[in-house]
């Protein structure tokens, strides 16, 4: 039994190697849209599904050959966080390799603390809004009964503010029920506050779990995409406005915006972490943004 497939072309993420966690088809969600089909039965139960011996012994022996990939990507037959262990093979990947990490997400699961942890060690997480409140969230999702609307987007809230990689947000377009405009505006005043670093529109490619399910025309998508660009890349944008070169002034005002680690700041000027934390501390007592910089994390 094979736990990775592809690489896969994509056009977001280039050449992605995936690694499947869960057997076919396991998750929290039945989306009226899954081109997997009908989940037979809806769980939130973490657990092994996969044995990761053998995933970490597949990739070693994928490497050894010579893979290339642009991007290791936890995605598949069902929901990835499923996998009780999901964040080892994202630490192994950041340990083990020198490529970025994707995880595909339906974010479910994102009100445990372990599971965001785990999440946040991603380099890129991409999860799905195609609903405004519970009606929709049970309409279109057709979620495991212990899931609520409201609890799984404060989750996403909260994930937020810990996380400090890039998140991707998808909307999938549904014909009859989620492309009203009215509807679209509420899921955009969801999105914002997110501050996502891109959102992708996709509509119904491959034949779906409903045969309901309608595409949209690429006119409309074109229409959709426009709609929520706005919305892409705010922290990108807010981290460019602090980038010049490296000074104590520069250094407070990105933190004021954007809240990194030290590690992350040196990096992001090209000089040595001590000369940062010799700054911070220089500031701490009177700048909470500084002394907040040095308090310490968990990855
Ligand atoms: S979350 Fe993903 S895998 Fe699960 S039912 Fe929805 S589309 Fe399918």
């Amino acid at each position: 039994m094979s736990w990775l497939f592809g690489p896969v072309p994509s056009r977001r993420y280039g050449r992605s190697l995936g690694i499947d966690l869960v057997p076919m088809k396991t998750c929290c969600y039945d989306c009226v849209f899954c081109q997997l089909g009908v989940t037979p039965q809806t769980t939130c139960e973490r657990s092994d599904y996969v044995p990761l011996n053998e995933v970490f012994q597949e990739l070693e022996a994928w490497f050894s050959k010579g893979g290339q990939a642009d991007m290791l990507t936890l995605c598949g037959s069902g929901e990835p966080t499923l996998h009780a262990h999901f964040g080892d093979v994202l630490r192994w990947i950041r340990d083990q390799t020198s490529l970025p990490s994707l995880l595909m997400s339906n974010g479910a699961l994102f009100a445990d603390p372990v599971v965001r942890k785990d999440a946040a060690v991603a380099n890129r997480v991409k999860i799905s809004m195609h609903f405004w409140d519970e009606a929709s969230f049970a309409a279109v999702v057709r979620p495991h009964a212990s899931l609520h609307f409201r609890s799984v987007y404060e989750a996403w809230l909260r994930f937020r503010q810990e996380y400090e990689g890039a998140l991707d947000v998808e909307f999938f377009a549904l014909p009859g029920l989620n492309v009203e405009p009215e509807q679209l505006e509420k899921i955009y005043r969801l999105i914002e506050p997110l501050c996502p670093d891109t959102v992708t529109v996709n509509s119904a490619a491959r034949p779906p779990a409903e045969s309901c399910v309608r595409t949209v025309s690429e006119e409309t998508l074109a229409h959709l995409r426009a709609f929520f660009a706005p919305l892409a890349g705010e922290r990108h944008t807010a981290m460019a406005a602090a980038v010049q070169p490296y000074s104590e002034q520069a250094l407070l005002a990105l933190a004021r915006r954007h809240p990194l680690t030290p590690a992350q700041f040196a990096r992001y000027f090209g000089v040595p972490e001590a000369q940062i934390l010799q700054t911070l501390r220089q500031f701490a007592a009177t700048d909470e943004y500084a002394a907040r910089a040095l308090l310490p994390r968990e990855e």
